[in-house]
């Protein structure tokens, strides 16, 4: 079976640091691995318009903010097919059919739907049913291009649970036709879901506590002096928690040898202040080191990582028509696997009336028997 990937992002808003490590960087290792046959990356605009109805302005204006962040993160559409949601309404079809595989029951158990209705501030009255029902168009985008593997962040395990469920159903009632796809999480196990600067769970452009890989090196710098630590740790020399302190987990996700190497060398004598993370937690646990000067390291560890990123969108920002060429010529290239799976599809499902010539020879006999049997027929 031929390795194929899909995954994507909502464009509403620009990317960040939750989705540089739960996601973006096991894309491009992934790319650049050479062993994947294919990968497709969506932009699910027309998921996005579930939740933004109203304001279909910002997914219109996320949709290049979201291809300059792939591209300056390494993303390139030469090895991956980048494509939008919209150009593809072969999904809106899938989606139709898969929709009679699952009760409305099973939509509302979803866990992240629950959490993201309560993030949004949705009342029973006023979910709308597409983003009810998002999970089941997800399904429709894995399995339009039969990927097998999913690298995502762990809030979205429940959808591919969902697509897995809905895979099985399919192919017990109409045959074996659709591939069922796994979840690939980071190896990190802290970077399946990065908290947001607030301390919240998760870092989300739908509550806007993130650093977003395009934000300035100043607007960087504020943010994280800004950050919520351990609300105990009011005085340095009191013990600290590093266990639920984004300051620690953004350090866990982001911090490596170089960065110990290269800001916490005493000039003099070449001695580490810190040998490495570890030894930073420790002293922090036993009180003793103030939040300011962990804050300032995870600044110029944060720095140093988006920096070469800021470089690349800086030289993709030259080149927008380029850029807009990539997504349609992306979408072109998706829309024809996906018409591929679709008609398999309806022909599975008994659909597809075209080529159903049983169908329309037995129908032809019925009538035709129906008039002999009218022509000899006594009253
Ligand atoms: P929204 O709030 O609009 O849902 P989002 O920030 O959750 O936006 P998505 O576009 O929904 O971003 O998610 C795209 C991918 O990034 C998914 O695979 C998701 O698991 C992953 N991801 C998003 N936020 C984080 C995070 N904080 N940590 C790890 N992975 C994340
Ligand atoms: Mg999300």
């Amino acid at each position: 079976m031929a390795d194929i990937i899909l995954t994507g992002d909502r464009p509403t808003g620009r990317l960040h640091l939750g989705h540089l490590v739960g996601s973006l960087n096991q894309r491009v290792e992934m790319q650049n691995s050479g062993k994947y046959d294919q990968i497709f990356i969506e932009i699910a605009d027309a998921q996005a318009t579930t939740d933004n109805a109203g304001n279909i302005q910002k997914v219109k204006n996320n949709i290049l903010e979201l291809a300059l962040d792939y591209m300056s993160c390494g993303i390139d559409p030469k090895k991956s097919t980048i494509f939008l949601q919209s150009e593809v309404p072969e999904l809106s079809d899938l989606t139709f059919y898969y929709m009679n595989l699952v009760t409305l029951a099973r939509l509302q158990r979803n866990p992240t739907v629950k959490q993201e209705i309560g993030y949004r501030g949705f009342k029973n009255s006023s979910i709308p049913v597409g983003f009810m029902t998002y999970p089941i168009s997800q399904a429709a985008d894995i399995t339009a291009f039969n990927a097998n593997i999913v690298p995502v962040g762990d809030d979205q395990l429940p959808m591919i649970e969902q697509t897995r469920e809905i895979v099985r159903t399919f192919n017990r009632l109409y045959g074996e036709t659709l591939v069922e796809p796994k979840a690939v999480l980071p190896e990190n196990k802290i970077c399946h879901r990065l908290p947001g600067t607030d301390g919240q769970a998760k870092m989300s452009k739908s509550i806007g506590n993130c650093i977003y890989l395009a934000d300035t090196p100043e607007e960087v710098e504020k943010k994280v002096m800004g950050m919520f630590t351990d609300p105990n740790h009011l005085r340095v020399q009191d013990p600290g928690n590093t266990k639920n302190n984004p300051v620690f987990i953004y350090l866990e996700a982001f911090s490596k040898p170089k960065h110990f190497e290269k800001y916490f060398k005493n000039e003099e004598t070449g001695e580490l202040e810190y040998k490495n993370l570890d030894e930073l937690k420790a002293h922090y646990e036993r009180g003793g080191l103030g939040d300011m000067k962990i804050k300032r390291f995870l600044n110029y560890v944060i720095q140093d990582t988006l920096t070469p990123i800021r470089a690349r969108r800086a030289e993709l920002e030259k080149h927008i028509p380029e850029v807009y060429q990539a997504l349609f010529e992306g979408s072109d290239k998706a829309r024809k696997v996906a018409a591929e799976t679709l008609l398999k599809v309806k022909r599975a499902i008994g659909l597809d009336y075209r080529s159903d010539y049983e169908l329309i020879n037995s129908q032809i006999e019925k009538y035709n028997q129906d008039l002999e049997e009218k022509k000899t027929r006594k009253y």
